[in-house]
């Protein structure tokens, strides 16, 4: 398998970054490369679509638009809880506007950013950060393998970087 393609496991250095800022907002760079199986929607959309075809040791550079990335902005992803829900929080520290925490939901933990406080209440925007955004990837391929069957069954990648069980 010399190319990145679908049921292939691509091992990857990436930074990405805002292109209107070049604020980096995610880099691979000093830590262990990104591990994943191509084709099983565990990377963005547009992030597999433009490393298509790629071969070991080749760089790739684009710019995605929200959508092929996480995608707009929803309103109904912004929510309104009780102050009182926080109490806890707040005995440890003060709640503030742009802060992350994790509200406990039905579906699991999904975090949320504070988006204002006042005295009763407090709006939680559980949109990702990185949604509306435009998004630059730098991402060079480090190692290419063909996956096993069972990491084809359970869509993830066993072993080194993936999911050990
Ligand atoms: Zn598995």
């Amino acid at each position: 398998m010399d190319t990145v393609q679908n049921n292939a496991v691509a091992t990857v250095h990436y930074t990405g970054t805002l292109p209107e800022t070049g604020e980096v907002f995610d880099t691979s760079e000093g830590r262990d490369p990104l591990v994943f199986l191509v084709g099983h929607r565990q990377m963005i959309t547009g992030f597999e679509e433009e490393m298509i075809g790629a071969k070991v040791g080749e760089r790739r550079t684009f710019t995605l638009e929200a959508e092929r990335a996480y995608g707009e902005r929803q309103e109904e992803n912004v929510t309104t809880f009780p102050r009182s829900d926080f109490a806890a929080v707040e005995a440890q520290v003060p709640l503030e506007v742009g802060m992350t925490l994790v509200a406990d939901m039905i579906d699991g933990p999904r975090p949320f950013t504070i988006l204002s406080v006042d005295e009763q209440t407090i709006s939680a925007d559980f949109n990702h950060k990185l949604a509306g955004k435009s998004l630059t990837f730098s991402v060079e391929v480090v190692e290419l393998r063909a996956a096993e069957e069972s990491e084809v069954s359970h869509g993830h990648v066993h072993g080194k970087g993936g999911v050990t069980h």
